[in-house]
């Protein structure tokens, strides 16, 4: 970005009225350098940055913009629903249209409660877990993200079952004491951990897919493993499809792996873009919700029209247009000529791909949990990444994203791509 830029303009003024500038710290482009670009518009798989320069988009607003940016359908559903108010903190029909869709497509859930973000649908889930189980502790897994709720802001303890440390300032340590932060697909950190504490354990909440570290995919039998050992010591299974849900396919992570989890918390693809957040699961447990039970929840803007609308005009066109099977075709035409390209440039880094979701790790190690991520060259990925952005590619400006593949994509963005990829990876040296 150049200093006479825009952008650079705007950011510098940001940065006098905005802690960092950005409302959402990874948009500072910290983790890669330089300074972010502000975006003008977006339409389909583009986004136009404020200076005129447009880019093909692998970020899609952080995982909602599935259909692509500011589809036809969402804006007119939007603008329709606008006219006839756009809040009302009053019961209204959308929001019955989309608690019966939620619950039709995703297996696990027999009652739904909307929010407004992720943040809000993992926080409730934790509260109501809590309250079900009448226990403290959850247990959480290094490298998922959970949105920044208190209870689950929190790093592994020095030593295999110390208690979590806080992994923000002004968490308190009793709170965090109250989490365990366990490695990821690690079947006998596990064990340990219920051998020991199973009968404090409230919950584990797990990312169904890890999607906040790159993307993690589950070893065989492990998921089956994490419904099985809660079940057995009388805690629940709360699955954070946030980033999964309804991207993977209509019903999510736990469709498409066959597990069944007490709890699931949704986000991103569910709202259109528009800030949404959602928590489901057994009646029985969602029934302990205020106001038939007591675990308080609320919300003001909860169910709002807009969103409502936006979200519903959002999946109905996925089903419509058969999304997640194109998805998935878009997917393995990337996948294909990213393999090709990592064999053209001699590199063996560790490519992992579900559907549209995909991760490039810089480093040879396989992945399977946030220590074998962290061997990523990230020198590697920083040049990699401005080379692409340069060229008018825009991935995450991080190693430790998932890159997104919306509907909007076309052969010829994939193709362009895929150059720009080659030539990414050759200028490396
Ligand atoms: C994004 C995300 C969240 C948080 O959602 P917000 O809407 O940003 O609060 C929670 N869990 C997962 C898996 C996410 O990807």
């Amino acid at each position: 970005m150049s200093e006479s830029s825009l952008s650079s303009k705007l950011f510098a003024t940001a940065k006098q009225y905005i802690p960092g500038g950005v409302n959402s710290p990874v948009r500072a482009f910290r983790n890669v350098g330089g300074e972010p670009f502000f975006a003008q518009r977006a339409k389909g798989c583009r986004v136009w940055d404020v200076d005129g320069k447009d880019y093909i988009d692998y970020v899609g607003t952080w995982g909602p913009a599935i259909l692509g940016h500011a589809p036809q359908a969402v804006v007119n559903a939007v603008q329709n629903a606008a006219k006839n108010g756009v809040s009302f903190g009053i019961p209204n029909p959308l929001e019955v249209d989309m608690a019966k869709l939620i619950v039709e497509w995703v297996p696990s859930i027999e009652k739904v409660r909307m929010c407004n973000s992720g943040t809000e649908a993992t926080m409730s889930c934790v509260r109501l877990a809590r309250g079900f189980t009448k226990r403290d502790r959850i247990v959480k897994f290094d490298g998922c993200y959970h949105g920044h709720v208190d209870a689950l802001l929190v790093a592994a303890g020095s030593g295999a079952l110390t208690h979590g440390q806080p992994d923000s300032a002004g968490i308190p340590a009793s709170y965090a004491a109250l989490t365990t932060v366990l490695p990821y697909n690690d079947v006998e950190a596990l064990e340990n951990c219920f051998a020991t504490l199973g009968d404090e354990i409230a919950a584990i909440i797990v990312e169904s897919y890890p999607a906040n570290a790159g993307l993690i995919l589950p070893q065989p039998g492990y998921l089956q493993k994490l419904r099985d050992i809660t079940q057995k010591h009388g805690a629940l299974l709360i699955f954070d499809e946030v980033m999964t849900g309804f991207r993977i396919g209509k019903g999510g992570v736990q469709e498409k792996e066959n597990i069944t989890p007490d709890l699931t918390a949704l986000g991103k693809v569910i709202g259109g873009g528009l800030p949404v957040g959602a928590f489901g699961g057994r009646a029985d447990i969602m029934d302990m919700l205020a106001p038939d039970g007591p675990v308080y929840q609320a919300g003001t803007l909860s169910g709002n029209p807009l969103a409502m609308a936006a979200g519903l005009a959002q999946l109905r066109e996925m089903e419509k247009n058969q999304g997640w099977q194109r998805l998935e075709e878009l997917g393995q035409t990337m996948e294909t000529a990213v393999l090709e390209t990592l064999k053209k440039t001699g590199r063996n880094y560790q490519w992992y791909r579900a559907g549209s979701m995909f991760c490039l790790f810089f480093t040879e190690t396989p992945v399977k949990n946030l220590t074998d991520a962290k061997t990523s060259d990230l020198n590697a990925f920083r040049s990699f990444f401005h080379y692409c952005l340069n060229h008018g590619v825009y991935f995450a400006p991080s190693q430790f994203e998932t890159g997104f593949i919306s509907l909007a994509h076309t052969q010829d963005d994939l193709d362009r791509t895929a150059e720009v990829v080659q030539e990414a990876l050759e200028q490396l040296g």
